[in-house]
């Protein structure tokens, strides 16, 4: 049986069907590094990780090539980096790092390449000259426009009318735009924001056009598999294909096209008004990263997922079965768990599979799960001193010290300590045992 993977752009499941099996090509959105990334970010992060280890599966790994890129100019950092007065690219090496650092806990594997828009300028001055060769393009007051009524078909990834398109893209209305629709290209830098000196001034790239560029430089101009958030398809994928299939002459920049749904905490949306806006970094704090890989993938990629602290805590005591015979195990899928990940990655159906197998860990380790399950709270706990303190407590409770033990049962709650007594049935002696409580 083959892989099959849902498409947007056809609306259905489809056999995978590689432009060449021997070199798989995959891109997908990266971050725009200007802060933290929140759990909604891994999303896409775990999901597509699982896709290219399943490619890595299917057709060898040194047959895939996963590009995922880094969006280190944008308006968001330039503000960002003004409000802390220090220099962009401080800011960007510091917040990729960390980004690097999260989704490594996330047991996610570097992909083959990962550029950053930045090293990709002169690639974009190369697109947006040959879309302006081509009349797809105008210059008009420093901007370069794609001319969205020059291209036959645009709007089918999205499949929305030009009206609901204009409505969704909150569309810019500037003079020098020759159609409502017309998307920027490139834009004028003042000397305050990062610039590039091009034919039509010192400027900056639009969004849209780092992508098309990015992938072109490292998959070529037609590739197999583009993924990233459902909120990317319109405008960012819509435009991405318009920009490379027009300017590269193709009928389709990638064949497959897939989105993960959106992510939400607590059956609301995750804002920073609300107060739930979580990032992976302090989900780290709390959680093996193991835990929060497995909670995104018990909901199917395609649905929208509600992150709460029930699916932490299902997820957690979940690993924490399966592992329970020690993390050390060969990465195998087991063939009712590989046919489950084929249909169109169902890792809801693959972890019910993973249930009935007396050992689900070479299945768990296939799919990017070492069983490291520290507890990052345990290790930040002073273990000499609650030692110390349950040893109080026990001389308090044998010399009928009631009040005493209760003040330090409750000075160990108040740390996150929950204790358990128990009777040694041999020698009848109190026995208190510990663990961090969440
Ligand atoms: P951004 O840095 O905002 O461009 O987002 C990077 C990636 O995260 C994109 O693929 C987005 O679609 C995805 N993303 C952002 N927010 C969410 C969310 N709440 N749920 C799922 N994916 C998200
Ligand atoms: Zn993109």
């Amino acid at each position: 049986m083959s892989l099959t993977l849902y498409n947007t752009l056809t609306r259905r499941k489809e056999a995978f069907d590689p432009i060449d099996p021997a070199h798989v090509r995959m891109y997908v959105c990266g971050p725009t590094v200007y802060d933290f990334a929140h759990i909604g970010n891994a999303r896409p992060v775990i999901v597509f990780d699982l896709l290219y280890r399943m490619l890595r599966h299917e057709y060898g790994a040194e047959h895939v090539t996963y590009v995922r890129n880094i969006t280190d100019v944008d308006d968001k950092i330039s503000a960002r980096a003004a409000e802390e007065g220090i220099s962009i690219r401080k800011l960007t090496e510091r917040t990729t790092a960390q980004f690097h650092a999260d989704i490594a806990a996330l047991g996610v594997l570097p992909p083959s390449h990962e550029p950053r828009a930045t090293e990709h300028i002169a690639g974009m001055i190369d697109i947006i000259s040959t879309l302006i060769e081509r009349g797809h393009a105008y210059a008009a007051e420093g901007h370069v426009l794609f001319h969205v009524p020059s291209m036959k078909g645009y709007g089918k990834l999205s499949g929305r009318s030009l009206d609901e398109m204009v409505a969704g893209a909150r569309v810019e209305v500037a003079p020098y735009k020759k159609d409502a629709m017309d998307f920027v290209l490139w834009k004028p830098s003042p000397a305050d924001l990062p610039g590039w000196e091009s034919p039509w001034g010192r400027g900056r790239p639009g969004w849209h056009i780092e992508c098309s560029a990015m992938s072109a430089a490292h998959l070529g101009e037609r590739f197999d598999i583009h993924g990233g958030g459902i909120d990317l398809i319109f405008p960012h994928h819509e435009n991405e294909i318009a920009q490379s299939r027009c300017a590269f002459g193709t009928d389709v920049m990638a064949t497959v096209w897939m989105h993960n749904g959106f992510l939400q905490v607590e059956g609301q949306k995750m804002s920073k008004s609300l107060g739930n806006f979580i990032t992976i970094h302090e989900l780290l704090a709390d959680w093996p990263g193991e835990v929060l890989r497995l909670n995104m993938l018990r909901t199917h990629y395609r649905q929208p997922i509600d992150w709460t602290l029930k699916g932490l805590e299902e997820s957690a005591k979940m690993l924490g079965g399966w592992f329970a015979g020690g993390p050390d195990v060969a990465a195998e899928f087991a063939p009712d768990v590989l046919a489950a990940l084929r249909d169109d990655l169902n890792t809801p159906q693959a972890i019910a599979e993973m249930h009935q197998l007396a050992d689900a860990r070479s299945s768990l380790a296939a799919m990017g799960f070492k069983g490291d399950l520290t507890d990052p709270r345990a290790s930040k706990v002073d273990r000499a001193q609650v030692e110390t303190m349950i040893g109080q407590r026990i001389a308090a409770r044998d010399a009928r010290n009631w009040a005493e033990s209760d003040r330090i049962r409750d000075a160990l709650v108040a740390m996150g300590i929950q204790l358990k007594d128990s009777k040694d049935p041999r020698t009848g002696e109190l026995v208190t045992t510990w663990e961090v409580k969440r």
